[in-house]
């Protein structure tokens, strides 16, 4: 199966390695060319457009930002759709909304394309480690085909359902991923009132109840200052507008969802939608005066 891969960001870069050490013959684009280059030399085809990722590829995956994006990709001057291949199988594995998903797969289905989506977890160490967790919606004959590439990239892939299921699936993990790092960020500023060493607080968590992801993963980065992005605070926001979206057309009552969302707006208003996640540490620091 040749494979096509756009978007080599901070997700993008380890995921596509893993296919290429996988031994699948891949063609890349990235919009900022520079960021392409280092996978030629590791034997990838670097092309200029989607559409000509599109001819080189049996299935297409994206990992970009944001439904604008994706659409960009697909229906964009040299977009995917552009290169009119019937049978391609196109999978987008960004973050994005169910809707956007289960309209994608019928306007790429009336072009004889089929569509997954497809977006993970595990984080840019899961990228890199080639460990994620998989979430597929689509058709599932389709989702076969694909699963020898995803299994390059993850280690639990898991078929949700139909077309947005994967999307749905996910924005369940973005709840709790969100609300983890709120409680970490307040456990440590209680912490630190009370004069408690932040290794101490890191030590308990770490062998308790309290342990996560969130702890082992970004809870160091918050202690040395490192507010560098595993995942970028405006792509937070982003999932939480959509979990929020979802809830409210359900009146589903998601009160700590909203108040997150509301936390990392104030971020991202604040100048810190380019740094990580951990950087919601700055804004409880302005909250208390620091
Ligand atoms: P990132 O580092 O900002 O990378 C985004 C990539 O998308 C870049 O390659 C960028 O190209 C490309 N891109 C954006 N808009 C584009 C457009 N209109 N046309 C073409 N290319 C475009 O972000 P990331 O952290 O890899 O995240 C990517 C997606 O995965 C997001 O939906 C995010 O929510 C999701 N996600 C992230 C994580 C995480 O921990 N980071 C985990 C799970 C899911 P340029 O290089 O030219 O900017």
């Amino acid at each position: 199966m040749k494979v096509g891969f756009i978007g080599l960001g901070i997700m993008g870069s380890g995921m596509a390695g893993n296919i290429l050490k996988a031994g699948f013959p891949l063609t890349v684009y990235n919009r900022t060319r520079g960021k392409a280059e280092p996978f030629e030399k590791l034997g990838a085809r670097v092309v200029n457009t989607p559409e000509e990722v599109a001819r080189q590829s049996d299935v297409v995956l994206s990992i970009v930002t944001d439904a604008p994006d994706v659409e960009q990709i697909l229906y964009g001057e040299h977009g995917i759709v552009k290169a009119e291949k019937k049978g391609l199988i196109f999978v987008d594995m960004s973050t994005n909304s169910p809707d956007f998903a289960l309209e994608t797969y019928s306007q790429l289905k009336e072009r004889g394309i089929r569509f997954l989506d497809a977006p993970v977890t595990g984080g840019d160490k899961g990228a890199k480690e080639g460990t994620l967790t998989i979430m597929v919606g689509g058709d599932e004959d389709v989702f076969k085909q694909v699963e020898p590439v995803f299994k390059a990239m993850g280690k639990n892939v898991i078929y949700v359902g139909s077309a947005g299921k994967g999307q749905a699936l996910k924005l369940c993990n973005q709840v709790v991923i969100a609300l983890d790092m709120v409680a970490v960020v307040e456990a440590l500023q209680l912490s630190r009132s009370m004069g408690i060493e932040d290794e101490k607080l890191f030590s308990m968590l770490s062998s308790g109840a309290g342990n996560s992801f969130t702890v082992q993963y970004y809870m160091p980065k918050i202690m040395k200052g490192d507010l560098e992005p595993g995942f970028k605070s405006w792509h937070l926001k982003k999932d939480l507008k959509y979990v929020d979206d979802v809830a409210s057309k359900r009146s589903i009552p998601m009160p700590a969802t909203s108040l997150t969302l509301q936390l990392y707006s104030a971020l991202v208003a604040n100048g810190l939608g380019e740094k990580g996640t951990q950087s919601l540490i700055k804004l409880y620091d302005k909250l208390v005066g620091k």
